[in-house]
Order: C-alpha cells, then structure tokens, then sequence
C-alpha cells in the first residue's frame, strides 16, 4: 500500500493554477477554504440564488457561477451531490473543458459507471477525505488532517497524480498520510462498507435489537440506552483501541457472552448476502437502481425516509437525547 505525506508532494504542480471548486457544501467548504488558506488560487462555482452563494460569499471567497468558474479553471474539482453530478456536469463544465484540464472528484462514482465520460486531453483525478467536511475543516485548523485516497482514472498531461496529491495536501490529508487507490475500488468499497456496515448494517441492527427487548415488554428508554446509545462508547473503543482494547475494557461477562453469541446474529446467511450485496455493486446494478430512482423523482428514498422517522426508536430516542442534554 502506497502512502503519501507532506515530504512526498510538491506544490509547484499547482502553485499558478486556478482552481474551481463546484459546490459549497459539506465537503466543498471545507476543501475550498482549507485550499485558499494554503494559498491556492480557489474560486467556487455554485449556482446563483441558492443558499451556498451567500454562504461562500460571506466567507470571503471568490464567487462565480458553475460555468464561469468551470471556464476560468484549470482543474474543476466537481463537490455536489452525486446523483447530479452528471447533469450539472453536461450543462454547465463539460462545455468549457479545455486540453490540459482537469476534472477532479472525492468519490469515484460517475466516472466509475460511466455517467460522466471527459473529453480527450482531461485528466480525471480523486482526492477525497476519509470523513465527513466539518472534521475536513476543524483538523485542518487544528493543525492536522484527516487521511485521505487519491486515484488516477486519465492522466493526459503526465503529472496527473501529482496534481491530485498538491491538492489533497492542500486540504490538510497529507498529514494524516493519502493512500493511493483506483476509482473502482473507492467506488466499490465505499458502496459496500455503507450498505453492509456503516449506514444500513447498523441501523437495521439497533433496530432489530430494540424491538426484540420493546416486544417483550422492556421499557422502550432502558431499550434504546441498551441497543443505541451505549453503541458509541463501544465503537470509540474499537477506533481507538481495535478488538482486542474494545474486549478489555467491558466485563468479562461481556466478552463472553459476545464472542459466544456473535456468530448467531451475524450468520453465514449474512455473509452470503454481503457478497451479493457486493456483486451488484461490482456489476452496477446498485448504480442502476440509483439512477432510475432520481429520475422517477426519488419516490422510494421519500417514503423509507417518512417510514423511518415515524419508528418508535427514533421517538424515544430523540426524547432521550433531548433529557440527556445532547440534542436540543
Ligand atoms: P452536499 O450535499 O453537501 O453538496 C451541497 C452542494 O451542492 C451545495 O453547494 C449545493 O448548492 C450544491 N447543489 C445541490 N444541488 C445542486 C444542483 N442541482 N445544481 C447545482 N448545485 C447543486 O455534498 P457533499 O459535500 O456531501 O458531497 C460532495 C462530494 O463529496 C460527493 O461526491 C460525495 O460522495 C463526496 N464525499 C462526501 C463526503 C461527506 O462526508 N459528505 C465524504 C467523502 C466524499 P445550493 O446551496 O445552491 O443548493
Ligand atoms: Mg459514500
Ligand atoms: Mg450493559
């Protein structure tokens, strides 16, 4: 595994060039204004009226529409949501592209499944950060960053990876090291690890667990304390400590009744589906299915999202949160 740090990158490759950073929102403001505070030339190009405008206006950086700062730019780096990348790619950058660009982006989805295709003669680069925009920013100014992966998929110019690895040491990532990657395999693992695991391995689990002790008559508040809450402490222990750390700390009850009884909630049922859950995302059918669902106007996301906030553990635990002092 290949591993960048500061000493390893050169900023020359990106010193006089004018960067474009399309979007001004999680992951935009914090790459766009840790960039321009490591003295790169930023302009960031978002769509005149909407919230971001204002928002990137006030913090004093230099303002255009998508296609102005797409045409001003040498390397656009595309930092909107990726179900409209591609349009907003089509109708507003592709058309000022010039040979020597670059187009660059923190998730390798559309160009992985070919929703977005660059002209001859365009670099098309990754640097994305492995955590969400605010941390981007806080670790930045802390002093730090937060590791990050670059990725080639074109290089025209011969310095492709360069140029992606001056801008992701820019944003800070070189200091907690840039792990060199592909667009598929970004693509990939970052589908899988939120489908399985991250986002709806977890939620599905917590649920589970919470109805099992609500059905059998258990007061929903002790429930959610059980299944939910006590959830950090546990992966705070396993980020920082691994396992073996994690086990230590809890009671030896714990540890044996977790490792006695783990394999019965997690089965070789469960790994199966994993591996097909990872094969329609090797064979884009997962991309697929995405993309019909915007253009049907995302019909289904709206109703699970309605479905979710009307579950019983998502009432009692915004209650508890609230009491707890930690949500407002
Ligand atoms: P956001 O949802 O935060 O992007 C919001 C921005 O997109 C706003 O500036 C908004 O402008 C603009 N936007 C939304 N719709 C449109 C539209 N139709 N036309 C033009 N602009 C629009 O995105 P993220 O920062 O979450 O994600 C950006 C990229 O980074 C994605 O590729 C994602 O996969 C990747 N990424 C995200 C991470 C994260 O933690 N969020 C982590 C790692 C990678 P306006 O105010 O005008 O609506
Ligand atoms: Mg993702
Ligand atoms: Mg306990």
């Amino acid at each position: 595994m290949k591993i960048y740090y500061e000493d390893d990158i050169e900023m020359d490759v990106i010193a006089d060039k004018k960067i474009a950073v399309i979007g001004y929102g999680s992951q935009g403001r914090a790459q766009a204004r840790n960039m321009a505070d490591s003295g790169l030339n930023v302009i960031v190009g978002v769509r005149s009226g909407g919230s971001s405008w204002n928002r990137a206006k006030e913090d004093g950086m230099n303002v255009m529409t998508i296609e102005d700062a797409s045409r001003e730019a040498d390397i656009v780096h595309i930092l909107i949501p990726d179900e409209i990348q591609a349009t907003v790619y089509e109708q507003s950058i592709e058309p000022y592209l010039t040979e020597g660009n670059t187009i660059s982006f923190s998730h390798g989805y559309n160009i992985h499944y070919g929703y977005i295709k660059a002209p001859e003669g365009v670099n098309v680069t990754m640097i994305a950060p492995k955590g969400p925009g605010a941390m981007v920013r806080r670790t930045y100014l802390e002093g730090f960053g937060i590791p990050g992966l670059v990725a080639v998929e074109v290089d025209a110019t011969g310095d492709a990876l360069e140029i992606a690895l001056a801008m992701g040491k820019a944003c800070g990532f070189a200091r907690a090291g840039i792990l060199e990657t592909t667009f598929k395999e970004e693509t990939e693992t970052d589908l899988f690890g939120e489908q399985t695991v991250l986002c709806g391995g977890v939620t599905e689990l917590i649920k589970t667990a919470f109805e099992t002790l609500v059905e059998a008559g258990y007061q929903p508040e002790l429930a959610y304390f059980e299944t939910c809450h006590e959830l950090k402490l546990i992966v705070d222990l396993i980020y920082e400590k691994g396992f073996t750390g994690m086990w230590k700390n809890v009671s030896n009850t714990a540890e044996f009744g977790g490792l006695t009884r783990r394999s019965r909630i997690i089965t070789q049922n469960t790994k199966k589906e994993m591996e097909k859950i990872l094969e329609e995302i090797q064979r884009g059918e997962f991309a697929k299915e995405w993309t019909l669902e915007n253009k049907a106007g995302g019909p289904m996301l709206k109703r699970m999202r309605e479905l979710e906030a009307e579950l019983e553990i998502e009432k009692v635990g915004s209650k508890l949160r609230k009491l707890c002092g930690l949500q407002r």
